[in-house]
């Protein structure tokens, strides 16, 4: 079964309005199981909508069109689809009447435009609008269905969920249900996880794999439809630990879980405390960690020193090691940590010292970026990254670093 979206409005076109009526609509045939084969907008002029309709009508079996119910001239739907279905359109009371109403509570001489509000087609299913004026409606016509809604978001999602979709349901006999989980994995680049699951993603049918890219992190949205809830979940828990099975090491979570909390809650699975020493990221990474609820139970603070003068005073870096080294160094980020460890008293501390941009600083390029790591009596762990974007996405990609060297180290420690 396929289907059609439509949207019906010049100012859609002319980019005024964004059209998120057929987002939500496609949404909601894709969680009936229901797929949608186009989207299309088309302006108000009757040549284009009949031709588009003509379109949809050759080769979609459900098309629902949103917008251009209204009153006024270059309200076409209706003499569009006129066209195609070869009926006439009647007055429908129960429309009509509220219509009337309308205009005699709120004082206001209904006019004849006004009328064509209330046109439906023959035989058609009428849906009634409970906020708005123009009833939407469901037309049969050659194996096709047609259904017509207000452009008037909040309208049109109500004629949807009370109208719309209980008849595709019974019409249909729809029992699908869909359910979705969003699998994260931070460390590893989204290329390098696709060529690992390069035959999953190319054989996917249900449940669907569609890899997104984010900010230092990559997720996999599994998408499955079944009879019943259980079943689409069953799917997906099978896909997942296969997927687990190759790249699992990389996994910390699911769906609205980030990095942060996963970070917080092994802090508290181990009852260990964690502070920071940060030059470039300027206290983002503690800002990060407090922000979340439960914080104060694993974060005691962080020390912020932006210059190496300040980086002596405040997180005790030895004046040889900025001489010898510099302050963007392995060095320097390696000191930064475990002093952090020592001043702040806590069992896990991080650094971050580099080049944030847009110019480079002692001789290291913008994006350079040492990230130090101190878990308990270990030896610090330094890592050197070259990260990219502006000064605030180096800045931000820092730190989602140093969250995932965190990671991975507590979680086998
Ligand atoms: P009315 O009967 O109120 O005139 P209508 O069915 O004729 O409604 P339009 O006139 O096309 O619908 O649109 C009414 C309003 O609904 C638009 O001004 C816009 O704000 C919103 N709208 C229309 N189409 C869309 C769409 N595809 N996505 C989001 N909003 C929309």
């Amino acid at each position: 079964m396929k289907s059609e979206i439509i949207a019906v409005g010049t100012e859609l076109l002319l980019g005024q309005i964004t059209n998120t009526n057929a987002q939500w609509i496609s949404k909601r045939l894709a969680t009936l199981g229901v797929p949608t084969f186009h989207q299309t907008v088309v302006g108000d002029n009757l040549d284009r909508v009949y031709e588009t309709f003509r379109m949809a009508h050759e080769r979609s079996d459900i098309i629902i069109v949103t917008g251009g119910l209204g009153p006024t001239e270059d309200d076409l739907t209706l003499a569009g689809a006129a066209k195609i279905f070869q009926r006439d359109l009647h007055e429908d009371p129960v429309s009509m009447e509220k219509i009337k109403k309308w205009y005699e509570k709120n004082n206001r001489t209904m006019t004849d435009n006004n009328r064509k509000q209330a046109l439906v087609f023959e035989e058609a299913k009428v849906l009634h609008n409970q906020i708005g004026m123009a009833p939407g409606q469901i037309v049969e016509k050659d194996d096709r269905v047609w259904i017509f809604l207000p452009g008037v978001p909040s309208e049109m999602k109500s004629l949807v969920e009370e109208g719309a979709e209980p008849y595709l349901k019974e019409k249909f006999q729809l029992k699908s249900e869909i359910v979705s989980e969003m699998l994260r994995f931070i460390g590893i680049g989204e290329s390098t996880l696709e060529t690992e699951l390069h035959d999953l993603i190319e054989q996917q049918s249900n449940p669907t794999v569609a890899p997104l890219a984010g900010e230092g992190e990559v997720g996999l949205r599994l998408t499955a439809t079944g009879e019943t809830t259980e079943e689409a979940y069953q799917k997906i828990e099978a896909l997942k630990q296969t997927i687990l099975g190759r790249v699992g090491s990389y996994y910390y979570g699911s769906d609205d879980v980030t990095i942060e909390e996963t970070v917080r809650d092994l802090l508290k699975k181990k009852s260990w405390t964690l502070g920071s020493a940060e030059s470039l990221t300027g206290g983002l990474f503690v800002e990060r960690m407090i922000s979340l609820p439960g914080a104060s139970e694993v974060c005691a603070g962080g020390l912020v020193a932006y210059t190496p003068v300040t980086k002596q005073l405040v997180m005790e870096v030895p004046s040889f090691i900025i001489k010898e080294y510099g302050t963007i160094s392995e060095e320097c980020a390696e000191v930064m940590a475990l002093n952090a460890q020592n001043l702040l008293h806590v069992d896990v501390s991080v650094s971050f010292t580099g080049v944030a941009g847009p110019d480079p600083s002692e001789g290291q390029e913008p994006g350079t970026v040492f990230v130090g790591v101190q878990i308990g009596e270990r030896k610090p762990y330094v890592e050197k990254v070259h990260l990219f974007g502006d000064r605030n996405e180096i800045r931000r990609r820092a730190v989602k670093k140093g969250y995932e060297l965190l990671y991975h180290f507590m979680k086998n420690a």
